[in-house]
């Protein structure tokens, strides 16, 4: 059994065959994908993919950083909005607050708005008792920053598809977070490789972030969550463990991170 922790699978690069996606993942031995939510038009094909599929799928709210523009506090608002009917209720479908962040990447025009979106949903994330899904791109050393003044023993986590240095790694863990580590890790050029080893296995989740980064041999192609076997095994690999060993561990950690319950 695997946990995806990080899936878009309600985007529409799936319009066409997002149901035999969903199959192809479920064969592969994928029983639950974490959905992390990016504005306020993904709520409703998200929600209805889980509609669909409530015993494998359970999602969390945020705001996406690259979509932090003009318009970010009406977006916050709407998503803040929707967060009640969904913390209350039982079938624990809200698992977390994501996918939130800092993006310096391509444009750097909203990084105050960008850092005062995080801290607000950090806020949420403490106040709910959720953990967040997080993106960074290009902006750890801001991260960090508000991590540290964010962090008072309630936040936990994830660094979404970590692709930091060894020294980010530890200082991302000693905030509380998780590494989660997709597709990157299968390319020649990825350094988290040359450490993972040195990384304690109770602090790794496996993630796709499909449509987006396939791992090998599927670079170049749309991402899906079945692909999740090819990063266990990358990571087994890394660790000189079985993937079974790896997909076990990594499945314990993400139930106990994200309290899931079936
Ligand atoms: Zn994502």
């Amino acid at each position: 059994m695997i946990i995806n922790t990080h899936s878009h699978i309600y985007d529409e690069a799936f319009d066409n065959d997002r149901e035999v996606v969903f199959q192809r993942a479920l064969e592969a031995g994928v029983e639950m994908l974490l959905l992390p939510n990016c504005d306020e038009k993904t709520i409703k094909p998200m929600m209805e993919f889980y509609e669909k599929h409530p015993d494998n799928v359970r999602v969390m709210m945020g705001l996406h950083p690259e979509e932090v523009k003009e318009e970010y506090k009406t977006k916050l608002a709407v998503i803040e909005n929707e967060i009640p009917r969904f913390a209350r209720n039982d079938s624990g479908v809200l698992v977390g607050i994501g996918e939130i962040g800092l993006d310096f990447y391509w444009d750097d025009t909203f990084k105050n708005e960008q850092i005062e979106v995080l801290s607000e949903q950090l806020h949420w994330a403490k106040e709910l008792g959720l953990p967040v899904s997080i993106h960074t791109r290009n902006a750890f050393h801001e991260m960090f920053k508000v991590l540290d003044h964010e962090q008072d023993g309630r936040l936990s986590g994830v660094m979404h598809c970590f692709n930091g240095t060894y020294d980010e790694a530890k200082t991302a863990i000693s905030y509380g977070m998780h590494l989660g580590l997709g597709g990157v890790i299968t390319y020649k050029n990825c350094g988290v490789k040359e450490f993972l080893a040195d990384i304690p296995m109770d602090r790794i989740v496996l993630e796709t972030d499909d449509p987006y980064l396939p791992p090998i041999p599927y670079r170049g192609q749309r991402n899906e969550p079945a692909y999740i076997v090819k990063t266990a095994e990358k990571v087994a690999e890394i660790y000189n463990v079985t993937t079974e060993e790896i997909c076990k561990k990594t499945t314990d950690n993400a139930i106990k991170l994200f309290k899931l319950v079936s």
